[in-house]
């Protein structure tokens, strides 16, 4: 028969969420009658709240009338195309530097074929495991050697240096993701720290993957939500981006990747006509009633229901916080991030997700699934109903000792 890519004997076994699946449903087999709470994948539970809603119901009602009918919308619809230069990027992007598609991490996958394999990659440790385990597919990394892959270097965000990493680690002409506000840790780099980045990658002439999935959590004003807000990132890097976790599309599927016309390659060749052409041959435009959604989200109204939306999360995510700083557990993030990530020195994460699990029937993701700096973390995810997730956090005091 056919031989199998190499680079997929590369991949270490199981994608983490699966693994905390088959171990959450070992426990319920054994204990009928645990009612599991999950705070663990990073899914929305919360219903798209209605103008939102009435944008894609709008959008599917157009498809069936003959005005109303669009077919492959290629780079994506025009008009929020031009929407998200204007709400997001403020006059700094046009529309063209814009594309749609159908959600961030599938377009993480599709920008890594802009390099090829044997590009150099860094990234934030702990970090998003698409980053890593697409560069394995892709064979810019692997295999793994116990304590990491191949070919990737690390920068470790830690307790120690504020969960932002030493930038003197980054790699010439490479490939450096970069996601802020950061799943897992929930840090938001400051505007001191991405100039820093940014002045670092030109320096190295290495691009700057970023990701903002998160970007509407933040509520510090002096944060900054976009890598181009600061100067000089035109010429180093990419950002993608989505409606997930602001909006509720977990399920609906749309993001965008935003990227200038000033972005070359190290021969002084544009970025952009690439990545037209890599979208147009391998991906064929987001569904049009995702884009009337997407519409709708970016009207007043729904800018509204997006901070609606997001405003529970952060209340839920401040919940989860206190009750574990109440038990002397030391934490960050959940103030502009949905994800609280706890420190327990000296642990072992997957021993630690165990014992919540088994004490308090909480499913949790444990650290060093998203990177060795994670060891000895637990990821809490914000995403639950209230109702759920205050009452997760009173079985969590059973971890008092
Ligand atoms: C959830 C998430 C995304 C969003 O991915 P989609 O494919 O748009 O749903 C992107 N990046 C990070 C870090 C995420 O956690």
């Amino acid at each position: 028969m056919i031989p199998r890519n190499p680079c997929l004997r590369n991949i270490k076994a199981g994608y983490l969420f699966p693994e905390i699946a088959k171990r959450r449903q070992a426990f319920a087999k054994t204990h009928p009658e645990a009612k599991i709470i999950s705070l663990g994948v990073g899914n929305t539970t919360e219903p798209i709240l209605p103008h939102i809603s009435q944008g894609l119901i709008e959008g599917a009602r157009k498809l069936g009338t003959v005005s109303g009918y669009t077919g492959y919308s290629d780079e994506g619809l025009q008009a929020l195309r031009d929407r998200i230069a204007e709400v997001y990027y403020k006059g700094h992007f046009s529309g063209d530097e814009i594309f749609i598609s159908d959600g961030a991490k599938c377009d993480i996958g599709r920008l890594q074929l802009l390099f090829g394999a044997g590009t150099k990659i860094a990234l934030q440790d702990p970090s998003y495991p698409v980053y890593v385990d697409g560069s394995v597919l892709i064979g810019s990394a692997g295999p793994w050697t116990g304590t990491g892959y191949q070919g990737i270097v690390y920068l470790p965000c830690t307790a120690e240096n504020g969960y932002f990493p030493d930038l003197s680690l980054l790699p010439e002409q490479g490939l450096i993701y970069f996601c802020s506000p950061n799943n897992p840790t929930g840090a938001v780099a400051t505007w001191e720290q991405l100039t820093a980045l940014v002045k670092t990658a030109l320096e190295k002439k290495s691009l700057i993957l970023f990701d903002g999935a998160y970007n509407e959590y933040i509520r510090d004003d002096q944060l900054p939500k976009s890598i181009f807000e600061i100067d000089g990132a035109k010429t180093c890097a990419i950002e993608i981006n989505s409606f997930s976790k602001s909006a509720g599309f977990t399920g609906v599927r749309l993001g965008w990747t935003a990227l200038s016309h000033r972005l070359t390659y190290a021969d002084g060749e544009q970025v952009l006509p690439d990545w037209s052409r890599v979208s147009g041959t391998i991906f064929n435009g987001a569904s049009n009633i995702a884009q009337a959604g997407g519409l709708a989200a970016l009207e007043p109204e729904g800018l509204k229901e997006i901070r609606g939306l997001t405003d529970f999360y952060l209340g839920n995510a401040k919940l989860i916080r206190s009750a574990l700083e109440a038990l002397g557990v030391s934490c960050i993030g959940g103030d502009n991030s949905p994800y609280v990530w706890a420190h327990f020195p000296g642990q072992d994460s997957w021993d630690l997700f165990s014992k919540i699990l088994e004490t308090c029937w909480v499913v949790t993701t444990p650290g060093s699934g998203f990177g060795p700096a994670g060891q000895s973390f637990i990821r809490f995810s914000a995403f639950g109903h209230r109702q759920d997730v205050e009452e997760a956090c009173q079985r969590l005091e059973k971890l008092k000792i």
